[in-house]
């Protein structure tokens, strides 16, 4: 409940804000209004002026400082409970091997799961070290030309390897045939969270497509559609934000709400861009992430 609060407070700091730069304004205009002489009307005027903009300034200071809270609470909320799930988990299993015999077939089911949870744990921190690296532009991109079909299909495959899909659940059209300028980690991170969200956020029925098209003579265009919970346009802009996740049936769903932001920065990055389509809830979701050819 600590993001309702604090964003009461925001709208208090600003007409907090509002009702001074009121008063000052009331205050002066009195004062202004009966001028002794010419230079007191100036400086009257002048001090005005700085007060305005003081509180102005004020205001906006105030108001950065409370939203950077805001994001380090999400921040914490959203990762501390990716980070402590999967270790409780691996810990529940570890104490149960340790305290009774557990027949083979079983300890392999455990080792499975621990494996899966460990899996998850790594990527939540991979997600929050690519996120402080491609949000900052201390780091830059380890430029390479490589093909971009080659590197989707592989992105492709090891989706449908780790969610054990058949090739009719996620496909996959290559329709480019040209290389990109960029770095190669940044894009498969990239699309590989455009198609693990598309699997995720689909549930049982999985029915993910993706293809690569010429966008035009210079910009390739890697489109990830799924038949999933779809998206509520006024969030369609949104979902790019750090830390965002749509409320609701999806919020349910395991994440950090650090996906997406990721891919809008790699996408910026290169000079390319990242946005959603969707015809609103239950009706499916689109991904589009452009980028330049290599010339
Ligand atoms: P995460 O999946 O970890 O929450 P993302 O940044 O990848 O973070 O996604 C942000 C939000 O966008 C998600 O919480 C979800 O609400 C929404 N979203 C992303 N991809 C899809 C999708 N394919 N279908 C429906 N909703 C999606």
């Amino acid at each position: 409940m600590v993001v309702p609060r604090r964003r009461k407070s925001v709208g208090l700091y600003i007409a907090l804000g509002v009702v001074l730069i009121a008063v000052s304004l009331l205050l002066y205009a009195g004062w202004v209004a009966n001028p002794r002489s010419v230079a007191l009307l100036i400086l009257g005027g002048l001090m005005l002026a700085a007060l305005i903009a003081g509180l102005v300034l004020n205001t906006f200071f105030l108001v950065r400082e409370i939203r950077l809270n805001e994001q380090q609470d999400a921040f914490i909320n959203a990762v501390t409970h990716e980070l402590k799930t999967p270790v409780a988990s691996i810990r529940l299993y570890l104490e149960t091997l340790q305290s009774r015999e557990v027949d083979e077939a079983k300890r392999k089911e455990f080792y499975g799961t621990m494996l899966e949870d460990s899996d998850r744990l790594l990527s939540t921190i991979e997600q929050v070290l690519r996120t402080g690296r491609v949000g900052s532009s201390r780091y830059k991109p380890h430029l390479s030309e490589f093909d971009l079909d080659v590197l989707v299909d592989e992105c492709v495959q090891r989706a449908r390897t780790a969610n054990q899909l058949p090739e009719e659940a996620l496909s996959f059209k290559a329709g480019l045939s040209a290389s990109v300028m960029a770095d190669h980690e940044e894009i498969r991170a990239a699309v590989s969270n455009l198609i693990d969200n598309a699997i995720k956020y689909s549930g049982k029925s999985v029915n993910v497509a993706v293809e690569t098209v010429a966008a035009d003579t210079d910009h390739a265009i890697v489109r990830v559609r799924d038949q999933g919970p779809g998206i509520p346009k006024t969030e369609l802009k949104d979902i790019f934000k750090r830390f965002h996740r749509v409320p609701g049936p999806t919020a349910r769903v395991p994440g950090t709400g650090l996906g997406l932001f990721i891919v809008r920065s790699v996408a910026k990055r290169h000079g390319g861009r990242a946005w959603a389509e969707s015809e609103g809830v239950g009706r499916g979701s689109t991904f589009v992430l452009q980028l330049p050819l290599a010339k």
